[in-house]
């Protein structure tokens, strides 16, 4: 009997200790993401800070953020450790990296790393061969029919067009409806078909490899604001060996945190939260958010918490 009570209190204290452990042990699950950033055409001054937000907010990822020199500045220090994240989400356009840091940043993405590029990442090195297939495609930056085929869609089906001309461009920002193509995808599951993100940028004419894996949402490329008059290909993962890529061309970033309509919708923040989680692990394991767009209705997040 008293042996019986010896045993049953060692089990009580180990399921004490169990949960007691609990807190801590969820604090180190956390993934651990990487924000890169430092040079862009665009507000990166913002731009990092919205990202970061996003991710510490969602209580899913130990964030560190880390920028580049200015350009034109030494990349020789420019050293991250990209082994040590989870995913790495790509916020820059700018000077090339030094060889052993862009030598780096491949073998991460070839060992099975975890990456998402956002919006202006795809303008970046369009003369570096190997970072053009971890994005799949890009613009500008002399981008041509050099540098791979466009990729669109006629009637719901991917096209590989090798016509020339530039690589990449947008009509006017406004809102507009994105469409699901592929509603299996652990990051789309459960999301509305179509739903009506904030004003952004929505680019167009984009040539690369092309090596989509999965196309998860595209959107008309309205000719009436300046589009391609194309059904263009606007979140994807990309087809990269063991790599989990994701590539958000959504975001355009505004003029301040609280002026940033495309990054505070909230379409587009689930989305970011969802590739980021598949990027570092394979798995989507978020709820849908209540306040996800509609078909009808834009759906903005208006502040962001400031967690410091
Ligand atoms: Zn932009």
């Amino acid at each position: 009997m008293q042996k019986l009570f010896k045993f049953s209190l060692a089990i009580l204290l180990s399921l004490v200790s169990f949960f007691t452990t609990q807190p801590s042990m969820a604090r180190s699950k956390k993934m651990k993401a990487l924000i890169l950033s430092g040079q862009n055409n665009h507000n990166w001054q913002v731009s990092h800070r919205a990202l970061r937000l996003i991710l510490d907010q969602s209580g899913l990822f130990q964030v560190d953020t880390i920028l580049t020199p200015a350009k034109g500045g030494d990349m020789s220090k420019f050293n991250p450790n990209f082994e040590e994240y989870d995913v790495v989400v790509l916020d820059y356009n700018g000077d090339r990296w030094s060889k052993p840091t862009e030598e780096a940043f491949i073998e991460y993405a070839r060992r099975g790393g975890g990456i998402v590029v956002y919006h202006a990442a795809d303008n970046a090195f369009a003369q570096w061969e190997e970072f053009n297939k971890i994005i799949a495609l890009g613009g500008w930056e002399g981008r041509n029919e050099k540098s791979g085929p466009y990729y669109y869609l006629i009637n719901g089906i991917g096209v590989l067009d090798n016509g020339a001309g530039a690589g990449g461009s947008h009509g006017a920002q406004r809102q507009y409806p994105m469409h699901c193509r592929n509603r299996k995808h652990p990051i789309t599951k459960d999301l509305p078909d179509n739903w009506l993100h904030a004003r952004d940028e929505m680019y167009d004419r984009m040539r690369g490899p092309a090596n989509i894996k999965d196309l998860l949402y595209s959107g008309y490329a309205d000719p009436k604001t300046g589009g391609s008059g194309r059904e263009e290909p606007l979140v994807f993962t990309v087809d990269y060996g063991k790599a989990r890529i994701f590539h958000i061309m959504l975001g355009h970033c505004g003029e301040s945190l609280a002026n940033n309509p495309a990054m505070q919708c909230a379409g587009f923040q689930t989305l970011l939260l969802r590739g980021a989680e598949w990027a570092a692990t394979g798995k989507v394991k978020q709820d849908v958010p209540a306040d996800f767009p509609t078909a009808k209705s834009t759906s903005m997040r208006r502040g962001y918490k400031i967690l410091q």
